[in-house]
């Protein structure tokens, strides 16, 4: 069905072209490019190297190009006119070799065969009308799609997708698994009158999973699975939106038992009245249509609904009344463990090294995601590849951590000593004070070669998945964030807009502890800041919730946060200036430097020149409570 309506719609461009190439061209034999004077001028120039005329057309080669063409045509009004009043100089020319070649075609009579083509078009147009009108009542035409749901039946790409290939993620399979067993058997549930959820929400962060999730519910109970996107719904079209929804429920219907799958549902699941200008515009009309369409079906339809968001916050609540998404999953990323089971399903297919541990891997990547770990294996063996090897290493899962993270190495950029320099400068300074600092995690790398969109790097990886902060840790972090701008005011003399993010982010960071998280004993323990996005129409009056007073005394406690932790940063690194110095040193010469290195120069040892650098280091395989929880 897919096929044949691509085929009707590249007939009906054909034929569109077709109409618009003829209409033009009955015009274009009115149309003249130069006036008679400036053509018989041309002649007289001895411009023209050979011409041809045919009917009431005359074709030129030039010389030297008119209006930036060698080769023009034009008009003529009377052909026969022209030859005879040219007639001697066209000889005289053509004897002195001025005019190489030239032509005066038989003029073509007036044939039957000039209607065939404007007689088949109409016919091939009114034959498509035909076909449209019929399409409408069996709805297999591209042109009345608008309101047909753009829904992919089965799996996007054909492959079977089942429980085994999510890895980890082992409560959200198995709150599915309810919703695959009663689409498996109904009967069982509904004999015993258990209310089976209508809609159920997968929320969490892109990449961690949802698609792949609500793709394998699919594939385990074996039924119709209907998949589309939220933003398919969203059409400049008034109603098409909302129509849609109709069909795909209708779609459904038919088919049950089956699965709805709305991906990206936030797309017209927004909060009503929040677009711009508010009222009731498209989007509302089509997530009311949704709403109704949920309400409408019984339980013993066998038809669920899933629904994918990363935003469940900005989800219009009717959405999540009982009866429509009243349950959801929360898909967050996976612990130690999940990587380490999501690298295993990844590396399936993959040659690895023996050496590579992916339980090491699994240490380092904490935060990341299942698509990021995924991502990583797949940059690791491209990797491997461009280098010619067989199997990837540790070192290309390296290369390819530090890409993700960072961005890809750009080798190629030039710099010229003094940025390098400063650079340099600019991330010893953060690696010195972060050294310093108690509570901040330890230095892993450090790296002048630029990646992405920055100049140089510090990376520091958390030991571990916590995500709680104290007061401590979040004023040492903002203090680590000045540090390459301390350092620039204080060895380079200058200052530079390298550190524009790290502000950023230290300004954020000072700005929450003051305002979120009551961290500042002034303005005590109240948040002043709300999470919630601001929509142009709906919240843009309300978004500040306290008055101008707290505004200004808000921005003075997060500057004198700021002007706290720059004195205290420009102390340490005043204080360490030779070790600062040593390190830029060898920065400069070797671009890169692991912790190790960095801590024994910091403790004032000879450095170990050989180790290679890795953000793997430090999470070795070795004897953890989790290893011991898995022997027993
Ligand atoms: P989301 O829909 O949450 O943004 P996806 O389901 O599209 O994320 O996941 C993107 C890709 O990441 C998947 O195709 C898969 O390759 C990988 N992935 C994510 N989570 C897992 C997991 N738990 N197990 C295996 N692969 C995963
Ligand atoms: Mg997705
Ligand atoms: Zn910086």
């Amino acid at each position: 069905m897919k096929n044949r309506r691509t085929i009707s719609l590249i007939l009906y461009l054909v034929v569109l072209v077709l109409l618009f190439s003829w209409v033009t061209g009955m015009f274009s034999r009115n149309a003249n490019t130069i006036p008679y004077s400036q053509l018989v001028e041309l002649f007289q120039e001895e411009q023209v190297k050979r011409f041809v005329v045919k009917d009431d057309t005359i074709t030129l080669e030039l010389r030297v190009p008119y209006n930036g063409k060698t080769t023009i045509s034009s008009k003529l009004a009377n052909p026969q006119g022209f030859r005879l009043e040219m007639k001697d100089l066209l000889d005289s020319q053509r004897e002195s070799g001025v005019l190489e070649a030239y032509d005066f075609l038989p003029e073509r009579q007036f044939s039957p065969y000039d209607l065939v083509m404007p007689l088949l078009l109409v016919g091939i147009a009114l034959i498509f009308l035909w076909g449209m009108l019929m399409g409408r009542m069996n709805n297999n035409n591209p042109l009345n799609s608008f309101g047909k749901a753009r829904t992919v039946l089965g799996v996007p790409d054909g492959k079977k997708v089942t429980f085994a290939d999510v890895a980890g993620a082992d409560e959200e399979k198995q709150e599915l698994q309810e919703i695959v067993d009663f689409l498996r058997s109904p009967a069982k549930y509904t004999d015993i009158g258990a209310r089976i959820p209508h809609g159920l929400l997968l929320v969490g962060p892109p990449g961690t999973g949802k698609t792949l999730l609500a793709r394998a519910v699919a594939g385990e109970a074996d039924v119709q699975f209907l998949s589309i996107s939220g933003s398919d719904f969203v059409e400049m079209y008034v109603g098409v939106g909302a129509s849609r929804v109709r069909d795909l429920f209708e779609q459904a219907k038919k088919m049950a038992p089956a699965i709805i799958f709305i991906d990206e549902i936030d797309a017209v699941g927004r909060k009503r009245g929040s677009g711009l200008g508010g009222g009731h515009d498209e989007k509302e009309q089509t997530l009311n249509q949704l709403l109704v369409e949920m309400d409408g079906f019984g339980r013993t339809e066998g038809v669920i609904v899933l629904a994918a968001t990363n935003r469940p916050d900005i989800l219009d609540p009717a959405l999540l009344r009982p009866g429509r998404f009243d349950r959801q999953i929360h898909v967050g990323a996976p612990d130690v463990k999940g990587r380490e089971e999501i690298l295993k399903v990844h590396a399936k297919g993959k040659r690895l090294d023996g050496a590579v541990d992916l339980k090491q891997v699994a240490r380092a990547t904490s935060g990341f995601t299942g698509a990021d770990l995924s991502n990583l294996l797949n940059e690791a063996a491209i990797l491997a590849a461009r280098n010619n090897r067989p199997v990837l290493n540790m070192e290309d899962l390296n290369e390819a951590m530090m890409k993700i993270v960072a961005g890809p190495a750009k080798k190629s950029r030039v710099h010229t000593r003094k940025d390098l320099k400063t650079t340099a400068i600019h991330e010893a300074g953060h690696a010195v004070a972060m050294y310093r600092l108690p509570t901040h995690d330890p230095v892993r790398q450090i790296s002048i070669v630029p990646r992405g969109n920055s100049l140089g790097a510090t990376w520091y990886l958390p030991k571990d998945d916590s995500s709680n902060m104290t007061r401590n840790e979040m004023y040492e972090q903002i203090v680590g964030l000045l540090g390459g701008r301390v350092a620039e005011d204080l060895f380079v003399g200058d200052i530079s807009v390298g550190a524009s993010n790290d502000i950023d982010r230290a300004t954020k960071l000072a700005k929450d502890m003051v305002a979120r998280y009551g961290m500042c004993e002034r303005l005590g323990t109240v948040s002043y800041l709300d999470d919630g996005e601001v929509f142009i129409g709906r919240d843009y009056q309300n978004t500040k919730s306290y008055s101008e007073k707290v505004a200004g005394a808000i921005d003075e406690e997060v500057k004198k946060l700021i002007d706290k932790a720059y004195a205290q940063c420009k102390e340490i690194l005043s204080a360490d200036g030779d070790k600062l110095k040593a390190v830029v040193d060898y920065l400069l010469e070797h671009e890169s430097m692991t912790g190790e290195q960095f801590a024994d120069l910091m403790e004032g040892k000879t450095l170990s020149e050989t180790s290679a650098t890795s953000l793997f280091d430090g999470f070795e395989t070795e004897p953890s409570e989790t290893d011991s929880q898995e022997e027993i």
